[in-house]
């Protein structure tokens, strides 16, 4: 059953498309290295395709009818959209999801010290990532600092090319004898993630003159004192923009991947259906890379009540409607899948791994150790699912993650499950997942799309 190659298959339009397609997702991921960039990001998306702010709509005290197009935004780091179909809700929605955080450090909320004429600031990492690949790279500042009034001061550094960029150390070779003798996982400790951020003294300062300074900077750029840290969100990310990868031009090298790759996808492929019978929605959710949890996270109740706000602006409301809404409910939970990878080949299965290049990746089943943990999707659904696919002739494939037993990892199929609807995992291959640069093929993301697009308009 070996898929084939999808660049095989293409002709002159497609491959322009697949380039366009491409440029348009490097952009995505550029302006949007944080789930909060991606939300805004995405939003100036909707508007532009002609969705409205449902807050908005419950404050005028509008209907919505089919046709209608809707979005909820979810303190700045969720949104939920809508596309009100003909059919009653009751009959279900179908669902396209995607997480848009991405494994990084966070900065503490008191970061900020010097040691040896150095300034620094402390990190706590977020999310699953190999500490000792995070280290002598170029990385940037993203975020915001809230002030005591409420004003919200947004902050990038590092990104234009006139920026400076921060950086951990590492350890010179010539030094490194003990460190090189440790595990993996000690080399670096999380610990001692913490950034460079200066070197010079402030003129006439005694004590901490290098923080002095810093703290000077950070006034006079951000109006923000010492203090702000407190009610601040600083990530600190790979410095630079997303390229393409191989002489060959065929992939995208870029930061936070997972789960840009599929966020992108998704919310292109619903954006470019203008009318559906079943209301579709896509969902752009926090806090998966850490266990989906928080306000902002998928076990949030904010995509049930917006569905709850979109149940009463289009019908009577009822609680069973809701309900029955829910259940009759179909999602794709849209996540990145791991690339079947010839130098680490003892960790896949190779019959069961997800290649680059031959599409769009079904999971039935993620969890780890006996499918713990797993959303274990249903044979009918996923024979439903396949019928459309070739019938739209989307390449796809189906893999697992890894080999039995040497790891695994969950996504936000099962927290969508556990309202009784279908669901099934459903994504992009990724090359060095989680590393501060993953590697996609620009046909993965091309049938990625068409196959959401595929499911929105046939499911
Ligand atoms: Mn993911
Ligand atoms: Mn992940």
């Amino acid at each position: 059953m070996e898929r084939q190659n999808a660049w095989k298959k293409y002709k002159g339009k497609q491959l322009k498309e697949i380039e366009s397609l491409a440029k348009s997702y490097k952009d995505f991921l550029n302006n949007g290295k944080t789930e909060r960039e991606c939300v805004k990001t995405s939003i100036a998306m909707a508007k532009d395709a002609g969705y409205k702010d449902l807050a908005e709509i419950i404050k005028k005290g509008k209907k919505l009818v089919p046709g209608d197009k809707v979005y909820a935004v979810n303190m700045g780091k969720a949104v939920a959209l809508f596309n009100i179909g003909t059919q009653k809700l009751e009959k279900g929605i179908n669902i396209l999801g995607a997480h848009i955080d991405s494994p990084r450090m966070d900065v503490k909320q008191n970061p900020l010290y010097e040691d040896s004429e150095l300034a620094y600031l402390d990190t706590h990492y977020y999310g699953g990532i190999k500490k000792y690949q995070w280290v002598a790279i170029p990385l940037a500042i993203h975020g915001v600092v809230v002030k005591k009034n409420g004003d919200v001061v947004n902050v990038v550094i590092g990104e234009d090319k006139n920026d400076p960029v921060v950086f951990i150390s590492d350890l010179l070779i010539h030094l490194a004898a003990d460190q090189l003798e440790k595990k993996a996982g000690k080399v670096i400790e999380g610990e001692a993630l913490d950034i460079i951020v200066g070197s010079k003294p402030l003129e006439g300062e005694e004590k901490d003159a290098v923080k002095a300074n810093v703290l000077k900077l950070l006034k006079k750029k951000y109006d923000m004192e010492e203090e702000d840290f407190l009610s601040a969100e600083l990530e600190i990310v790979p410095a630079g923009d997303a390229r393409d990868a191989g002489i060959d031009e065929s992939m995208i090298m870029a930061y936070g991947q997972d789960d840009r790759v599929c966020a992108y996808t998704s919310l292109k492929a619903f954006l470019d259906v203008e009318n559906v019978k079943k209301t579709a929605c896509c969902l752009l959710v926090d806090k998966e890379e850490i266990g989906s949890v928080g306000a902002t996270g998928m076990r949030s109740r904010f995509f049930e009540n917006t569905l709850a706000e979109i149940i009463n602006l289009t019908e009577e409301y009822s609680d069973i409607k809701l309900r029955r809404a829910l259940a009759a409910s179909r999602m794709l939970s849209s996540d990145v899948s791991a690339g079947y990878d010839p130098s680490y080949a003892s960790c896949f299965d190779k019959k069961n791994a997800s290649f680059l290049g031959r599409g769009i990746v079904f999971n039935k089943f993620t969890g780890s150790r006996g499918k713990s943990g797993s959303n274990d999707a249903n044979a009918e659904y996923m024979a439903d699912i396949r019928k459309i696919l070739d019938e739209q002739s989307v390449s796809f494939q189906t893999a697992e993650l890894g080999k039995v037993d040497v790891g695994g990892g969950g996504t936000i199929a099962y927290i969508l499950s556990l309202y009784g609807m279908e669901v099934i995992d459903c994504g992009v291959a990724v090359l060095n997942m989680h590393a501060p640069w993953e590697v996609t093929s620009k046909v993965d993301i091309y049938e990625a799309k068409r196959g959401y697009e595929a499911f929105i308009r046939f499911a």
